[in-house]
């Protein structure tokens, strides 16, 4: 481990490796600093050792070759990281199982965490495996399927009235009182979101050493897309290359505090109190801690990339697109990368000859209620006329 301390993004003060959760001087988010000298690759960069880490074997996700879906926008190579393929069924898994090896070597016994589902499942999972209580705060239109999936790993859930930022303040304000470790996986905690770093790590490695122009990273708060950054800049200082990519933020239409300020050329973000989509992964409005989207928008801009919204509508045919084109089922907060892949291709923000890769963070039986399958399942007798009978209509 070549973690040396944390350290404010803004004033550059150091901590050292504590339950920290922001710059005491400045209120910066806090970072996890490296000794590079020590390392041997991008690997070892991260905040535990391997011994110490609490693992449901996440990570080392598929990266697919989308040749349909590549073919209907007009692009000539789209890979997809399948982040769903993780134990829980998001990427999630990665920032909760270094948050949850903290926790343990901090000697906590109660997590606590605010989430639209995907957190709270995988705080939920990670905490049973490491013998923690977990107690999770969603927003109350949260997806049964998971919040049933958070109950069933023995987590305590309850519901909050309202968007999500208000689950956010109200965890925040828990864990301070009651001295709980907060792994709400937004920039509050400093250690979950190196674990999103090493999408990063494997994307190289995948891809032998050759960077993608784009990537694709539907966004809440940032923390994925910031820490895919990261990792490739990490990767930079073990394998030195030219280009670093390109980071392509994608928000929902209906709650866009970071596209809107991109789109309008502002460098602070303001928050959205009433977010309306779909996309409840993306959901996030980030009431109380909009320096988190002010730091993603500042790291989409140091890539030269861009932050844009796109319909809900949008999402539910590129979610479609994926199922029938590639075969891959993605909660509509995933196959938002899609839509706005397919968006930017129409606005020239990116060239079709772009090497491009989409993150798809999330499963999609985790949200059954946004499937809109239209079409009849017949019934019939156990009868092979019956059947015939309905098959050559
Ligand atoms: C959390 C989540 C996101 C957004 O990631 P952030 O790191 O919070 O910006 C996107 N998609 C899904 C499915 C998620 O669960
Ligand atoms: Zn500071």
């Amino acid at each position: 481990m070549q973690a040396v301390g944390l350290r404010c993004i803004i004033c550059h003060t150091m901590y050292p490796l504590d339950p920290l959760y922001e710059c005491d001087k400045c209120h910066g988010i806090l970072e996890v600093y490296y000794d590079f000298s020590k390392a041997k690759d991008p690997f070892a960069l991260l905040p535990i050792t391997s011994k110490k880490r609490i693992s449901l074997d996440e990570g080392a996700t598929g990266l697919l070759l989308a040749k349909n879906l590549s073919k209907r926008l007009g692009l000539k190579t789209l890979l997809l990281k399948c982040e769903f393929t993780n134990p829980t069924g998001s990427f999630k898994d990665r920032p909760v199982s270094i948050g949850i090896s903290k926790a343990l070597e901090f000697g906590f016994q109660k997590v606590i965490a605010a989430s639209s589902g995907n957190g709270a499942a995988s705080v939920a999972a990670y905490s049973a495996c490491a013998g923690l209580e977990a107690i999770i705060l969603v927003p109350d239109t949260t997806p049964v399927e998971k919040v049933k999936q958070t109950l069933a790993y023995g987590a305590s859930v309850v519901r909050v009235t309202g968007p999500y930022s208000n689950c956010f303040s109200l965890a925040k304000e828990i864990g301070e009182k009651l001295n709980i470790f907060n792994l709400t996986t937004t920039f509050l905690n400093p250690y979950t979101v190196e674990g999103d770093k090493v999408v990063a790590h494997e994307l190289f490695k995948q891809l032998n050493g050759s960077i993608p122009d784009v990537i694709y990273v539907p966004i809440g708060a940032g923390p994925l897309l910031v820490g895919i950054y990261k990792g490739f800049q990490e990767c930079q200082q073990f394998h030195p290359f030219e280009k670093l990519p390109r980071m392509a933020g994608i928000q929902a239409e209906g709650n866009n505090p970071i596209a809107s300020a991109f789109l309008h050329g502002k460098s602070v973000v303001c928050s959205e109190p009433n977010p309306r989509t779909i996309a409840g992964g993306i959901a996030d409005g980030l009431v109380g801690y909009e320096k988190d989207g002010t730091y993603t928008l500042q790291i989409v801009k140091q890539s030269n990339g861009f932050v844009i919204d796109v319909a809900d509508s949008n999402i539910l045919e590129a979610q479609m697109w994926l199922l029938r084109d590639e075969g891959l089922f993605v909660e509509p907060s995933a196959a938002a990368g899609i839509a706005g892949l397919a968006r930017s291709l129409k606005d020239n923000r990116i060239h079709k000859d772009d090497n491009v890769v989409v993150i798809l963070t999330g499963h999609g039986l985790k949200d059954m209620g946004s499937v809109n399958i239209v079409g009849d399942v017949p019934l019939i007798q156990n009868n092979l006329d019956e059947f015939i009978k309905i098959f050559n209509k």
